[in-house]
């Protein structure tokens, strides 16, 4: 499973990237053990292309009882919001703590949050208390925000569909993985969609074909995909 963190998002960042990215990184991860009741070391999540320049997140199981959580993932990405809010309770922010409750003990990062035996080596570059890390997981854990990054496997193919650009178009945080830029023709699930991307496509005069999740409407919806392409790209 591929975590995708939008660029602009990424260069907004300036010089925190690698402390932003890899804080986020293993809070994420934290957020899923916790959520999932995952062992140390079931499921693992590691930055791509490599640990000097984190753009992605690859997360996948290295022991059977991780399996079941990355399917449960990849059927319903919306699982996002409980396992940042997850992450967020284990790095000691409860909303409904009173100020004795709060922890006062953790600074950058303890070892009943996000450090542990295993990430030894990122210990320097993990820090809770930047602003954009607790961004990023609220935006993470709020339904109306969902589009802050994308979750996919490679991008699928659809079926009948010539295979979409390889480079994603982003538009308002959201990477739009099927994209036929010679056809100006762009989908998504039906789920990522909102009114705003719509208008941004529009403007750049793609037209938008919505993937609702169930079949038959899919089927029906790829098929009509196909043919619209099939005509443009002929
Ligand atoms: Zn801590």
């Amino acid at each position: 499973l591929l975590i995708r963190l939008p660029a602009l998002w990424l260069e907004s960042l300036g010089e925190d990237v690698k402390i932003v990215v890899t804080t986020v990184q293993h809070a994420l991860l934290r957020g899923l053990q916790g959520h999932y009741q995952l062992e140390e070391g079931e499921v693992l999540l590691e930055p791509t292309p490599n640990r000097d320049d984190r753009r992605a997140l690859l997360l996948y199981e290295a022991a059977e009882g991780g399996a079941g959580a990355l399917s449960r993932l990849i059927q319903d990405s919306s699982e996002f919001r409980a396992v940042a809010l997850k992450a967020l309770e284990i790095m000691h922010y409860r909303p409904d703590a009173t100020p004795q409750e709060a922890d006062t003990r953790c600074v950058a990062g303890c070892y009943r949050c996000l450090l542990s035996y295993y990430n030894q080596p990122d210990h320097a570059l993990i820090d809770r208390r930047l602003p954009a890390v607790t961004e990023f997981l609220l935006r993470l854990a709020n339904p109306k925000l969902r589009f802050m990054m994308s979750v996919n496997e490679p991008t699928p193919l659809l079926h009948g569909c010539p295979p979409p650009d390889s480079t994603p178009l982003e538009i308002d945080g959201l990477q739009v993985q099927w994209i036929w830029r010679s056809a100006r023709v762009a989908a998504l699930e039906d789920q990522d969609h909102t009114a705003e991307i719509k208008a941004q496509l529009t403007a750049k005069g793609i037209e938008l074909m919505l993937l609702p999740l169930h079949d038959p409407s899919r089927s029906e919806a790829v098929a009509r995909l196909a043919n619209l392409l099939g005509g443009k790209l002929a």
